[in-house]
């Protein structure tokens, strides 16, 4: 996806928004194939009321790429948030995944007090082992974004994951806490809609600020689809500017594996 800095001035479609945002419908399943999914096909069906949709278990649960995200029965939070964004265009709506990303890291570091990190783009570590994963999908109305579902799983409890995931960790494991659900999204979704507001009104670069100090990518010397590089850089757009050994290319979101060079970090 190619994305520019270059936003229209007043008058034109990103009018600076100065009211509340609506508050969130939750609804809560016990077994839902995928949260993603479920408001996909909210979202195809023309509900895209602001709703947060959470289930204890999910069956099909999904990463990027159609890889499978492992959901098993109250071992964390698997949720998904349906929202029509305002003035957001197409090419910018894969955005959404570092508003996430940013909220629920700092409402992690307020409640447990642990340096909770975010490696680019989507996922979030502690001790070197991967806590959350997010896949933002998004509906389209001609050069507008219409709706994002963007979904979350954080893995809560120690005892749930199959050790075939290697990299994988909880927040228990990793905090000795086992918070609850409804104490994350106490923090979260505050911290979340106001950096919803701050994307819609000014672009992505004040959230990629907010993320830059938690990066667990910057600076690391990494692998891009396997290829070894050096992570300089995000830019205002969230791309990854990286020093391969022909040069410095940017990285954009949504179809590349960044891993570390020895290590999932
Ligand atoms: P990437 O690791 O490239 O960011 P995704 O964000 O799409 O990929 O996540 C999918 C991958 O995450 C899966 O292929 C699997 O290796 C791993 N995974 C699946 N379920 C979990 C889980 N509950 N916790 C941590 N990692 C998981």
């Amino acid at each position: 996806m190619v994305k520019s800095n270059c936003r229209p001035s007043a008058g034109g479609i990103f009018r600076k928004k100065v009211m509340q945002l609506d508050a969130w419908k939750i609804l809560r399943f016990d077994t839902l194939d995928s949260t993603n999914t479920e408001a996909k096909r909210r979202a195809r069906a023309g509900d895209v009321a602001r709703t947060l949709i959470i289930a204890r278990q999910q069956t099909a649960g999904r990463g990027r790429m159609d890889r499978k995200w492992v959901s098993p029965m109250d071992a964390g939070l698997w949720m998904t948030q349906l929202f029509a964004p305002e003035n957001v265009r197409a090419r910018d709506a894969s955005g959404a995944v570092f508003i996430s990303a940013a909220a629920l890291s700092q409402a992690l570091r307020e409640l447990t007090g642990a340096e909770v990190m975010v490696k680019w783009p989507n996922d979030l570590v502690l001790g070197g082992t991967k806590l959350c994963g997010m896949l933002a999908e998004c509906g389209f109305d001609g050069d507008l974004c219409a709706w994002i579902a963007l979904g979350s799983g954080l893995n809560l409890r120690e005892d749930a994951l199959p050790p075939e995931l290697k990299f994988a960790s909880s927040i228990q494991r990793q905090t000795g806490r086992l918070l609850s659900p409804e104490e994350i999204l106490a923090a979260y979704l505050p911290a979340f809609d106001a950096l919803e507001h701050i994307w819609e009104a000014e672009g992505l670069g004040p959230v990629i600020e907010r993320i830059r100090p938690m990066s667990a990518t910057l600076g690391r010397e990494v692998r891009v689809n396997g290829e070894p590089a050096r992570a300089l850089d995000m830019d205002g757009d969230g791309a990854l500017i990286c020093e391969f050994a022909d040069g410095v290319r940017r990285v954009l979101a949504g179809d590349v594996s960044v891993r570390g060079i020895t290590d999932y970090v």
